[in-house]
This record gives structure tokens, C-alpha cells and sequence, in this order.
């Protein structure tokens, strides 16, 4: 994995974006032994309204732009295509991203909290989250044949 994507597309001395170059100023490091892993849903007013969705994993946030936002319903596919990992430190931005700049826009933390890796697979993820909205098992599944789409789907458990 590597920030190299994310920082290309971005001028730090623009976006209020966090930049991968500079220390965690938010106190969130790579090197955290023993702490839980994070997950964040960022609601972007980008020229198209996405939510993106992100995971800790291997120091960095894997991420998947969600443009029908997350559902807690199990009958529910959401299509979620992966974008570059973003640095663990911007789990906390939200904020405005000046015209002109990539993801121009608007971004507020729409959740967030922490998810155990139930499996981890290249094609499949299941997850267990703990936020505020979002609460259970939920599946990312690759499409085949289409590298960056992949499904978000809620499963049935205890919690529905
Ligand atoms: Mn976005």
C-alpha cells in the first residue's frame, strides 16, 4: 500500500487536506500496537455527492467512494468503487476543499468508529463495525472482472 496516489493528486499548500509528508498531528500514527482499528464515513458534496468509506489497515485508510452512502439493510448492494488509501490522519478532516482542487467540496465525518476484520481476503472483506450508524457484520466483495468495484453489503445478524 502507498500514499503516493493521494499525494499526487493534491497541492498541500491548497487543500486543508492532511498531507502524508508531515507528521500525524492528530495523533494518529502507523505505529499503534494494541489499539483497536478505525473506520470513517465521510459525506463529500464533491461535484457528485458520494460517501466515502474507509478502513484502518496496514497503517493507512483503505478507501471506497459509496455514491448511495452505506445501508443497514441486508437486502441492499451498494456500489463502492476503490479510491487510493488516504493517511490514518484524515479519518479526522472534514472541512472544505477549495474550487479547483481535487474533491473539491465539502467533507463532514458522517461516522465513525472501530471495526474488527472478520476475514480479509484480495476479493472479500467482512468486517464487524462499531459507530454510531453503522453497527454489525458488513461485507465488500469485489466484482469480477471490474478491479476498482466492489459491493458493501450489510449482513443479517443481531443486530438488525
Ligand atoms: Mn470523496
Amino acid at each position: 500500500m502507498t500514499l503516493k496516489a493521494y499525494q499526487h493528486k493534491r497541492k498541500f499548500d491548497q487543500t486543508p487536506e492532511p498531507s502524508p509528508s508531515l507528521p500525524g498531528k492528530l495523533g494518529l500514527g502507523a505505529h499503534r500496537p494494541k489499539k483497536k482499528l478505525i473506520f470513517v464515513v465521510q459525506k463529500h458534496h464533491a461535484s457528485r455527492l458520494h460517501y466515502d468509506f474507509r478502513l484502518e489497515q496496514d497503517g493507512v485508510l483503505r478507501s471506497w467512494a459509496v455514491p448511495k452512502g452505506p445501508s443497514m439493510d441486508p437486502t441492499i448492494k451498494r456500489l463502492a468503487m476503490q479510491v487510493e488509501d488516504h493517511p490514518l490522519a484524515y479519518a479526522r478532516f472534514h472541512g472544505t476543499i477549495p474550487p479547483g482542487n481535487y474533491g473539491a467540496g465539502t467533507v463532514a465525518i458522517w461516522d465513525h468508529g472501530t471495526y474488527e476484520p472478520l476475514l480479509v481476503k484480495p476479493d472479500e472483506l467482512k468486517i464487524r463495525l462499531h459507530g454510531k450508524k453503522l453497527t454489525g457484520e458488513f461485507a465488500l466483495v469485489r466484482m469480477k472482472g471490474r478491479p476498482r468495484q466492489w459491493l458493501l453489503i450489510k449482513h443479517r445478524d443481531q443486530t438488525h
